[in-house]
């Protein structure tokens, strides 16, 4: 495990998250919202993870099941990390926000048919 510390564009959302050795896993998802943003997730349980600043300028976005919360930055719009619906004990954490690339093992996941994809994750 080692700590990586990250963000939202402007700088207003930083995080320190703690994560596997690398190459750290990480999922590819190709549903509609992760396609349009192009996200790429790093699974985190909650206790590894903290907000150090920006839970204020955090805005929400639900759509679909309702499940997920994507969680956006009100001044830059960035979306760093968010509540999936896949893992309801986890952070999904942008890869491409934190500030130092680190070596990922990336997987497809087809959210796009989101049960046999989180069937297969289990
Ligand atoms: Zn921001």
């Amino acid at each position: 495990m080692f700590e990586a510390q990250g963000g939202c564009h402007c700088g207003a959302v930083r995080f320190v998250a703690r994560l596997a050795d690398p190459p750290v896993p990480a999922l590819d998802c190709n549903c509609s919202i992760c396609s349009m943003t192009g996200f790429l997730h790093i699974i985190v349980p909650h206790d590894d993870f903290t907000l150090v600043s920006g839970g204020d300028v955090l805005t929400s976005y639900r759509f679909g099941s309702g499940v997920a919360e994507h969680l956006f930055c009100l001044r830059c719009g960035v979306k760093s990390f968010y509540q999936p619906r896949s893992h309801p004990e986890a952070w999904s954490v942008n890869a491409n926000c934190l500030d130092a690339p680190v070596q990922l093992a990336v997987e497809t996941f087809h959210g796009r048919n989101w049960e046999n994809a989180k069937a297969a994750l289990d």
